[in-house]
């Protein structure tokens, strides 16, 4: 039988992952939020588990250094998923990606006048897209993380940015005025591998298929 490797991020997309792993009989040999390793052994000798950010998942995955993976649909948008097969949404991990700005700037106002806005953000290439969609003009800057400061702190206008309960927003008195993505975790596979070591993925991407589908219903 072919070995596989399957692409995981630690946090979130690792804790909701587990539960579809489980029921389809796998269980890691070790709790990756405890040990350091980076490769986890499974209780299967012919898969194994490799822990990378959650941005680099796709890249394993299109180079087959890892066989399978599971990756966010923002991500994947934003990168292009290029070279990758995407058989699965899993269903997890799901927010939304939104333009959000403070509480008391009246944005529809703004686009209407046609400001250009600064708008700081991970996500350059799909807020890129949404806004020239639009017909907007606007400045994008890269940030890595945090995204929530930069308007209270006069470095951008608006963000564009992941939320899932709202919380974080509330929190800096910001309010999503734009829906751009609906995001949950997709299982991504590289074409090669599917091809080479189909008699073991087809059965693996199967079982997590029906997990994902019972999980969904209930
Ligand atoms: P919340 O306060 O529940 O709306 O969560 C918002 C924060 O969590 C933001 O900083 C997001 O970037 C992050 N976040 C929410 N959902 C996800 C997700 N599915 N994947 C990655 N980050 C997320």
């Amino acid at each position: 039988m072919a070995s596989v490797t399957l692409a995981l991020s630690k946090g979130r997309i690792f804790e909701e992952t587990l539960p579809l792993l489980d029921a389809a009989g796998i269980r890691p040999a070790e709790d990756p939020e405890t040990s350091r390793k980076l490769i986890l052994g499974t209780n299967r000798a012919d898969l194994r588990l490799i822990l990378v950010r959650a941005a680099d998942v796709p890249t394993y995955v299109q180079y087959g250094a890892a066989d399978l993976g599971v990756a966010g649909r923002d991500l994947l948008v934003e990168q292009g998923g290029q070279g990758l097969y995407q058989p699965l949404d899993l269903g997890i991990a799901r927010c939304r990606m939104v333009v959000a700005v403070p509480d008391g700037f009246d944005y529809a106002a703004a686009v209407k006048q046609g400001a250009r806005l600064r708008v700081a953000t991970k996500y350059i290439a799909t807020a890129r897209e949404h806004f020239a969609a639009k017909g907007m003009h606007v400045d994008l800057i890269k940030l890595y993380g945090s995204m929530e400061l930069a308007p209270l702190v006069g470095l951008a206008d608006a963000i564009v940015d992941l939320v899932d309960t709202g919380g974080t927003l509330k929190a800096n008195r910001l309010k999503a005025v734009e829906e751009i993505l609906a995001v949950s975790s997709r299982l991504i596979v590289n074409p090669a591998s599917l091809k080479l070591k189909r008699a073991t993925l087809a059965p693996l991407i199967e079982a997590l298929a029906k997990a994902s589908a019972r999980a969904a219903h209930g």
